[in-house]
């Protein structure tokens, strides 16, 4: 029994009616891809970079990005990797890197804003990152908290010179949908990125006004609210024009109704803690497009988070 649940993880999440949902892990170590790989996922879906940065203790310089990044790649064996570009600032903070103190540091210099304004930081990750390209395998980048397309568009410009100087192959550059303001406008974002991820930790907190860590709160930031779900609608209907597709590696894609009701939504890619991937495979395994597509807009349309928690029937699992 124990043999075919474990051959099981390694099979694709297919629904019912033949749709393929790609299921990928947050993964920041290459430790922790084998586990990952055992889990059923299919790839990494977020590498969280910044914890190079706090787990160090120090800067990692080029030299020691660029070894991590070959032995994520190696440790995944031709799968997919999405490295996200550093997000410090907000709930992410690195005493050693002596940034100014914020009065709001989640509306402040976080993500890309502080990318653009520090290139001793973002240049030699880019540089590390063609580098392991350039040996190969199917690596990706993906910037964090982008409000604005100008701000995709000087990143972009600065990823091509690096790789033009390094003579590296071209990657896919993708954002991350993290800010309300960036779902409104998927549709122009989309025309300058090759993918979005949504991350609902932060688009939660941004679109309902409540901090993530507050916990007096924690009840109410509940990313299957319908005014994320709206968000996350709007995303996916502004990406299918130009060919962009949509994931999500928020908390709420390792929920097996929230990755239900996310696939409902159009989302073709799921990342999540390694643990939470057979249980979600499973739910998507016993659910049908039609379906999930009508649970989709039941939930757009409730009048809480809670009235769509409700709408979990358990169906699948
Ligand atoms: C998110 O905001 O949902 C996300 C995936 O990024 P992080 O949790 O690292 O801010
Ligand atoms: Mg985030």
């Amino acid at each position: 029994k124990r043999a075919a649940e474990e051959a099981e993880r390694g099979q694709p999440a297919i629904t019912t009616d033949g749709m393929r949902i790609e299921v990928a892990a947050n993964v920041n170590r290459p430790d922790q891809v084998p586990f990952a790989v055992a889990q059923g996922g299919e790839g990494v879906g977020l590498m969280r970079t910044e914890f190079l940065f706090l787990e160090a203790g120090e800067t990692p310089d080029e030299d020691d990005q660029y070894a991590i990044y070959r032995a994520m790649i190696d440790a995944l064996e031709g799968r997919p990797l999405i490295v996200r570009a550093l997000d410090i600032g907000g709930d992410k903070q690195v005493p050693h890197l002596d940034l100014p103190e914020e009065e709001n540091p989640f509306l402040g210099v976080r993500g890309a804003r502080l990318l653009l304004r520090r290139p001793d930081l973002l240049d030699p990750q880019l540089r590390a990152l063609y580098r392991a390209a350039k040996e190969g395998g199917d690596v990706k980048i993906m910037f964090p908290m982008i409000t604005s397309a100008w701000e995709l568009i000087r990143l972009r410009a600065r990823c091509e010179e690096i790789r033009a100087e390094l003579d590296a192959p071209q990657i896919p550059v993708g954002i991350m949908i993290e800010v309300p303001a960036a779902a409104v406008q998927a549709r122009s974002l989309a025309r300058h990125a090759n993918f979005f991820s949504i991350g609902t930790n932060d688009l939660t907190q941004y679109a309902l006004a409540i901090d993530r860590q507050n916990p007096e709160l924690a009840g109410e930031a509940d990313s299957l609210h319908p005014a994320v779900l709206n968000l996350i609608a709007l995303c996916v209907e502004g990406a299918k024009e130009h060919g962009c597709w949509v994931g999500v590696c928020g908390g709420i894609a390792g929920d097996p109704f929230g990755a239900a009701l996310l696939t409902g939504l159009g989302v073709a890619e799921l990342s999540m803690t390694p643990r939470d991937i057979p249980a979600v495979k499973a739910r998507l395994r016993g659910a049908g497009m039609d379906e999930m597509k009508a649970l989709a807009a039941r939930a757009l349309a409730a009048a809480g988070a809670d009235e769509v928690r409700a709408l979990d029937t358990g169906a699948g699992e």
